[in-house]
């Protein structure tokens, strides 16, 4: 089979002193199939998949999340419709934006710093940043949710007293996560309340949801054309989802 396969480029901030572009080739049954979660975890090994550059592990979290917004984009399109349940009338109503928009406004609101080595960053007054890799974050987990904190916090900057929010918010100017929270309005009593996005598990939950309808696609080809697993689940996802349209147009053509 000659397959052809899209590919994104993107743009890594923290991965060398100059913002590097890399490819983030289509995804394939293959890749689907092995998302099982959606922590960080598994959203480095899909990127690991997916990136043709360094190991994903090594990435910091902000150009995982730019990384898993490209991946949203080829997927899905620019356009983020989360269904979400009232607080007050709990009511289901949608919150609808633009990715490529909230990552603009974050950026806006942040500051570039200089990366004078992967991850690492000195802002405008000359202060050394260290952000952590998917490997740091995991390690100081280990040590339990706030004693991890203050390990993860003491790695991050050395040049000033680690007073934890004030870290938070310099790491967050300089590497914005696609982890905030929003303002909502439900459409059916009007209540304003504020939900929390998060590109990781949004993406990595919207690949989970697709499971079955990989899973029929993958059992239409193989009763359609014959084909082995294994070809079928090599195929980039958009050939996949063509032959399966063609096969589903042929069927009924001939009812
Ligand atoms: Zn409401």
């Amino acid at each position: 089979m000659i397959t052809h396969a899209r590919t994104e480029r993107i743009a890594l901030r923290h991965a060398a002193p100059a913002p590097r572009l890399v490819r983030l080739r289509e995804l394939q049954g293959h890749d689907e199939l092995a998302v099982d979660g959606v922590d960080t975890r598994t959203a480095v090994q899909l990127l690991g998949r997916l990136l043709d550059a360094d190991e994903a592990a090594d990435l910091s979290a902000s150009d995982r999340d730019a990384a898993l917004a490209a991946l949203h984009r080829a997927l899905w399109g620019d356009r983020i419709v989360a269904t979400l349940r009232c607080a007050a009338c709990e009511a289901m109503f949608d919150l609808s934006f633009e990715l490529s928009a909230l990552q603009r406004q974050l950026g806006q609101a942040g500051e570039a710093g200089r990366v004078s080595a992967p991850r690492e960053v000195e802002d405008a007054q000359g202060v050394h940043w260290h952000l952590p890799s998917a490997d740091e974050e995991d390690a100081a987990a280990q040590f339990g949710l706030e004693a991890g904190r203050a390990r993860l916090l003491a790695q991050v900057c050395a040049d000033v007293p680690a007073d934890a929010q004030a870290v938070s918010a310099r790491l967050e100017a300089l590497a914005p996560l696609l982890d905030v929270d929003l303002d909502a309005e439900c459409t059916e009593c009007g209540h304003a309340q504020r939900v929390r996005f998060d590109v990781q598990s949004f993406v990595l939950q919207r690949l989970l949801d697709e499971r079955d309808s990989v899973l029929g696609e993958v059992h239409a080809l193989a009763s359609g054309y014959g084909w082995s697993l294994q070809e079928i689940l090599s195929l980039p996802r958009s050939l996949r989802r063509s032959q399966v349209q063609r096969l589903t147009a042929a069927a009924s053509a001939f009812r």
